[in-house]
């Protein structure tokens, strides 16, 4: 098979196709032929860049990355299920003991000895990639790969933060980082609970780059008044709930007044890694909540299959599908802030199906 691979930690240059052995699964594996593969910020591109937090856990080299993937399974190990040979399926990339408190307790996000497909073994950057049976969820026929690579990666993350903010039916979300690939999914799925969405992102820097969302209003985050902008939407209440998947102190001093109380701060990212200096009695006075929220666990990918099966997608502007030639290329554009929504690799198949060769040429003169 041919694979995208690394064979040192470095630049997006390092990235380069070669031909490996064909994985086989083993006992309760299966092997997928991957169609769809998204590039992740923290575990793909810091991991091949060297840096925290799954680097040091890349085991060897030539080493193949991708996490949350898309494709039809094509071979099973023994006490795998032979009935999903040929089905399309979803990958989660979380690995999970089964055994820990954590696990015991299903908040596999938690496990003590959490790993996942990509970095702690080799990923889907890939035509082949072996997984376990129970990562794999079954795809409606009418979402494509793409679209459910995307939902792999970033629904059940979004699934949790809902959850853990209590967002539903008549409540107000604020999304700070709403263009990206995590932000956009947890404004759709939000709206999709019948929550209303404002969406805070760059507007100034990045114009139209909410267009698509489900939003009752966006705001810019450069704006010196945030809380105003946002206390139009929600007059003097505030909103219920506020998504930071980017744990920037600016913006956080900037929304922290907005927050209603009773109101719930989801964190899922710090990308800036400055401390925060937090204020705690309000948190007591006002009821308030501060929750982290690292991955979605088993209950909460079942969850976000049913959330799919009822309707809910991506907005397609949000899933930026490009040839997995150009790896390199979404790597810099992820890694500088300027893609939107979730980037996607498309993996040529490994052996063509006669009906994968769209052009035959009769060329006979006549
Ligand atoms: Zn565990």
């Amino acid at each position: 098979m041919k694979a995208l691979v690394i064979e040192e930690f470095g630049g997006p240059e390092v990235i380069r196709l070669a031909e490996l052995a064909d994985p086989e699964p083993d006992a309760g594996e299966v092997r997928v032929k991957v169609s769809a593969v998204v590039v992740a910020r923290t575990k793909d591109i810091a991991t091949r860049a060297g840096r925290p937090p799954f680097a040091g856990q890349v085991r060897s080299f030539p080493h193949v990355l991708g996490t949350e993937h898309a494709g039809e399974v094509d071979a099973v190990g023994p006490d795998a299920d032979p009935a999903l040979i040929g089905r399309r399926v979803a990958v989660s990339a979380v690995l999970a003991c089964g055994t820990c408190r954590a696990c015991r307790m299903r908040r596999e996000e938690a496990c003590s000895s959490f790993g996942l497909i990509g970095v702690h073994r080799s990923g889907s950057y890939a035509q082949l990639c072996v997984v376990p049976e129970s990562g794999i969820s079954l795809l409606p026929d009418d979402v494509s790969f793409p679209q459910a690579a995307a939902l792999a990666g970033n629904g059940p993350v979004a699934r949790a933060q809902l959850d853990a903010g209590g967002v539903g039916p008549g409540s107000t979300v604020m999304v700070i980082g709403a263009a990206g690939a995590l932000g956009a999914t947890a404004a759709a799925l939000a709206a999709h609970r019948g929550a209303q969405v404002i969406g805070v992102d760059r507007l100034a820097l990045k114009p139209g780059c909410l267009d698509g969302l489900p939003l009752a209003a966006a705001v810019d985050g450069d704006a010196d008044d945030l809380t105003g902008a946002v206390r139009d939407v929600t007059g003097e209440w505030g909103v219920d709930c506020v998504i930071d998947n980017l744990g920037i102190a600016a913006v956080w001093h900037k929304y922290r007044d907005s927050l209603a109380d009773m109101g719930r701060i989801v964190v899922s990212g710090a990308i800036s890694h400055d401390p925060l200096p937090i204020q705690l009695l309000p948190f007591y006075l006002r009821s308030q909540s501060l929750i982290g929220v690292r991955t979605g666990n088993r209950t909460q990918i079942a969850a976000l299959w049913r959330d799919v099966a009822a309707g809910f997608r991506i907005p397609e502007a949000f899933v930026d599908a490009m040839p997995w030639e150009t790896a390199g290329d979404a790597h810099r554009a992820v890694e500088a802030g300027i893609s939107r929504g979730q980037a996607v690799l498309e993996v040529p198949p490994a052996r063509p199906k006669k009906s994968d060769i769209l052009h035959i040429v009769d060329y006979r003169p006549r």
